[in-house]
């Protein structure tokens, strides 16, 4: 049998074998593919008779896929090469519906042995394949973390994922074919199952969170996504739900919530203005602080609102700087004003900081500010205190001191400030104002030229001066005003002046209310609190210590120009004198003077040494009464005496003057506890007074009377009487009335100071009186009678007045000034003793060792050994001890005199020493008991 006949019968073999296999799809195809032949099986499974395929191309039984990827060709490559190939895949049908075959071809040979078709052999698999997909797709869906649910419309469940399991509770066996309501129970957030079905119907997916109840009653919150699933004609078959439990997402947002929050409570809890911004400067939120000191709505301030509250005077600088922070992502740090909900402008420190991410940009800006307006005034109040102190200390009168203080306050403490004084009439006068504008300083001084405030007022500058209590009004309301106005234009002058707070202060000078500073505040809007009070008080008090000073001032200036007004007087009261002198001098000088002008000339002289002793006695005393160094010799004794001794030694003046002296003296005893030395010498200087301030030919009266538990003693004249301006002033040192019309009185301008000083010390008082000038003057002292029982001075000089000098002792004069010593000498020589000139203590001690005197004249004050070391030593000599040492000395007090008497001395004369109290001195000697 050839090949060809073999092959034959092989082709006829699988043709019958074909038919006869019913289960199976057997067919044949050609080398181009064409079908050839087609047995019942393929009928069945692809839906063509065998008429209608018989030749046709076997691609149709392919997907248009395959088709475009060449499937076919590389199928029969494969077979030929290989020889069989599978062809396990998606088939189409005639009705264009798919079906899953596995199968074989094997190619057909010639005899030649070249292929000439090709056998294929198929089984209809599609179930198997399809099961195999379900199976697999259930399995990953099953391994989804989420849990996947699919509903069909009317809410039965048609699949349940593994994880649907676990999130719910309910197995896929219990929760397939359930109404998906009965086992996903939704608890609070979900939105109407109505409105979810119509947008998914519509095509809409839908998404939404919201706490899930589980099966086991607990509950989670849950996020959920629905699909809805339509068919071809676009009916909705199905949804399918994937949810996942958020317990942890939503407890990381809480967490971070409560983090926000705790900021946000931070933020508001903190005393400053605080608020944040987008990287663009944007600011989206402030901290409370922030509205309830602006007293602003989030809406006004949102974004680049918050201009709304900055001063227009520095906002453009903050806008400058902070646009240039935002362009740079620099920190910003600035001071600038903020308005206030009441109006008022505050100073704040404002820091801003970038927030960066990790590449560095800027994520938000975090914005503080803080106030520190307190800050900045207390530090303006002490630079103003310190201000003032340096100024105040540069002034000298209590004018310009004051104007000054006004004028530091402005604008640092006040927009404006007043000084205003009391008069001694108890009104007040505006000294100083102060203010920025001087129109304003023109109102204010209208003002009170026409308003004077009312000095009743409960309160206000005159309270203030009453009380010395210090005022402050926080706030000025109108209501304030009204009352106080006196009429329209009042009430609209002072509503002019805009005021809104105000201080007023005493200003106290040495313990005595001056004046009132007042401050207040207008258009700047401060309001005034405790420590801008404590500050003006401060100030008031600086101010009068200020006013104290240029008074002490004052007073040392008049004091430095007294004394020089007093040198020159002196100097000419004491050159008066001495031509008189000095001529009589040069008269005595001359031969054949007759007797009788020898005696003029030596009793003018006589009287202008008495007058100079007496100036000179003046000075010395008025020098040390007012250093305290007089003692009183007091003693019982009769005004009447007093008022003798004194008329003595003025009736000359008096007589001098032609004056008429009228003294009038109650019949009854004055008795008064007295120095009568002193005393007489306060009504002499009265006396002097009255005789030298009345043009010759006046009357002078002086009189004593007992009143009450004292007595009065006046002198009284009909002179030029005294300025009534003078009057407070003319008891002072070296003060004297400058009588330009009457011709000069001479005189140190002591005595009266002596008169009020020495009346004192006993306890008097002395007041001059006079109606004013040309209406003659009265000088009143009183004086307490005595009561006392007074013990006698034993240093007083009461020695026997001798009537005749005694002569013929041994006498030594020792002196440094040699003038003074030899004219002593010379008298004593006349006198008809014997005596010794030393011209100093070591030439005194010298001379004793060949002359022993009776007594001894010793200066105390001399140059290398004074008069006390020379008494002691005289006193150490033997032989000597019976020596009386007589002290020479400008000093009589009672310490003075101490001293003499420790350093030896028997008596102590005041120099110059009168001719008497040297006689006493000599007469002593005489006594027996003196020797
Ligand atoms: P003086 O040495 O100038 O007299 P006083 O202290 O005694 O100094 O007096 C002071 C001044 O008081 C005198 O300069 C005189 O102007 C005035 N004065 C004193 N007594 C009288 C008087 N009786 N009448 C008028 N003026 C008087």
């Amino acid at each position: 049998m050839t090949d060809r006949q073999q092959q034959a019968q092989e082709g006829e073999l699988f043709r019958l074998l074909a038919e006869n296999v019913k289960d199976y799809t057997i067919f044949v195809i050609d080398f181009q593919g064409r079908v050839q032949s087609w047995n019942p099986g393929a009928e069945r499974l692809l839906g063509y008779r065998e008429k209608e395929i018989i030749g046709q191309s076997a691609e149709v039984f392919f997907t248009p896929e395959d088709v475009r990827s060449g499937v076919p060709q590389k199928e029969m490559k494969e077979a030929v090469e290989a020889g069989r190939g599978s062809d396990d895949r998606w088939h189409v049908r005639k009705d264009g519906s798919r079906f899953w075959a596995g199968g074989s071809m094997t190619p057909l040979r010639d005899d030649g042995g070249r292929v000439r078709g090709f056998a294929k052999i198929m089984r209809d698999r599609t179930e198997w394949k399809l099961a195999q997909e379900q199976d697999f797709q259930a399995r990953l869906l099953d391994v989804v973390g989420q849990a996947v649910i699919a509903t069909a419309p009317d809410g039965t469940i048609l699949y349940w994922n593994r994880f649907a399991e676990t999130l719910y509770g309910w197995s896929r066996a219990e929760a397939v074919g359930r109404n998906v309501t009965e086992v996903v129970v939704p608890q609070a957030g979900v939105a109407s199952a109505a409105d979810i079905m119509a947008g998914l119907r519509a095509g809409r997916e839908w998404s939404g969170e919201f706490l899930v109840q589980r099966r086991d009653g607990t509950t989670f919150p849950s996020h959920v996504t629905n699909t809805p699933f339509f068919d071809d004609r676009g009916t909705l078959q199905a949804i399918v739900g994937v949810s996942s439990d958020i317990t942890d997402r939503k407890r990381a947002e809480a967490a971070l919530e409560a983090s926000e929050e705790k900021l946000r409570l931070l933020a508001d809890t903190i005393p400053q203005l605080a608020w944040m911004a987008r990287p663009d400067g944007f600011i989206f939120w402030y901290n409370r602080r922030w509205y309830e000191y602006t007293g602003t709505t989030p809406e006004q301030m949102e974004g680049w609102g918050w201009q709304s509250v900055h001063d227009p005077a520095t906002l453009p600088d903050v806008l400058e700087r902070w646009k240039g922070s935002i362009a740079s992502g620099e920190p910003f740090e600035m001071v600038f004003p903020l308005k206030g909900a009441d109006n008022t402008f505050r100073s704040f420190l404002t820091r801003v900081n970038p927030l960066r991410d990790q590449e560095g940009r800027v994520l938000y800006w975090f914005g503080t500010n803080t106030d520190i307006e307190d800050q900045k005034r207390a530090e303006e109040r002490s630079r103003y205190l310190a201000e003032a102190s340096a100024a105040l200390a540069g002034v000298v009168d209590y004018e310009s001191t004051l104007q000054k203080v006004a004028n530091l306050a402005v604008p640092y403490f006040a927009d404006w400030s007043a000084v205003d004084v009391a008069n001694d009439d108890g009104t007040l006068r505006r000294l100083a104002v102060a203010h920025q504008d001087a129109g304003k300083i023109r109102l204010a001084h209208e003002l009170m030229r026409d308003y004077p405030p009312d000095p009743q007022a409960p309160g206000g500058a005159f309270a203030v001066l009453r009380t010395g209590k210090p005022e402050i009004v926080a706030e000025i309301t109108d209501d304030m005003l009204v009352p106080g106005a006196k009429d329209e234009r009042h009430l609209r002058l002072i509503r002019s002046l805009g005021l809104r707070s105000y201080i007023c202060v005493p200003l106290v000078v040495s313990g005595n209310p001056l004046g009132v500073l007042t401050f207040a505040t207008a258009e700047s809007g401060r309001t005034y609190t405790d420590a801008d009070l404590a500050l003006a008080v401060d100030l008031a008090h600086r101010a009068g210590v200020a006013v104290e000073n240029t008074q002490l001032y004052q007073a040392l200036r008049d004091a430095d120009r007294r004394k020089d007004e007093f040198l020159a007087t002196l100097a000419h009261e004491l050159r008066n004198p001495l031509a008189p002198i000095r001529n009589s001098l040069q008269i005595l000088k001359m031969p054949r003077v007759d007797a009788a002008t020898v005696e003029r000339s030596r009793e003018m002289m006589e009287r202008q040494v008495h007058h100079l002793v007496r100036l000179v006695d003046d000075l010395l005393d008025v020098s040390r009464v007012m250093r305290g160094k007089i003692e009183l010799r007091k003693e019982r004794v009769e005004l009447a005496t007093v008022f003798a001794r004194a008329v003595e030694t003025v009736q000359p003046l008096i007589d001098a003057q032609g004056h008429q002296l009228s003294v009038r003296l109650p019949s009854e005893s004055l008795p008064i506890d007295a120095d009568p030395v002193r005393l007489a010498q306060v009504v002499g200087n009265l006396l002097t007074n009255a005789a030298k301030y009345t043009e010759a030919n006046g009357r002078i009266w002086l009189t004593a009377e007992r009143s009450g538990d004292g007595v009065v003693l006046r002198v009284q004249d009909n002179g030029i009487g005294i300025d009534p301006a003078m009057l407070p002033r003319i008891f002072e040192l070296f003060v004297q009335v400058d009588h330009a019309s009457t011709k000069a009185q001479g005189g140190l301008g002591i005595g009266l100071t002596l008169v009020k000083n020495l009346v004192e010390m006993h306890n008097g008082t002395v007041e001059a009186r006079s109606a004013g000038l040309g209406k003659g003057s009265e000088f009143v002292v009183r004086l307490p009678i005595s009561a006392l029982r007074v013990e006698p001075d034993r240093n007083r000089e009461t020695g026997p007045q001798a009537d005749e000098s005694p002569s013929g002792f041994r006498l030594m004069v020792v002196d440094d000034n040699q003038d003074a010593a030899d004219s002593l000498a010379m008298l004593l020589k006349l006198q008809g003793h014997e005596v010794r000139v030393a011209y100093s203590g070591t030439a005194a001690l010298e001379m004793t060792k060949t002359y022993t005197p009776d007594v001894v004249f010793m200066d105390i004050g001399m140059p290398g050994m004074d008069g006390y070391e020379v008494a002691r030593r005289i006193r150490e000599q033997t032989g000597l001890g019976k020596v009386v040492l007589a002290a020479l000395t400008g000093w009589g007090q009672k310490e003075d005199r101490r001293r003499t008497a420790e350093a030896g001395f028997d008596h102590h004369l005041v120099k110059p020493p009168e001719p008497k109290a040297v006689d006493s001195v000599l007469a002593d000697l005489k006594r027996p008991d003196a020797r």
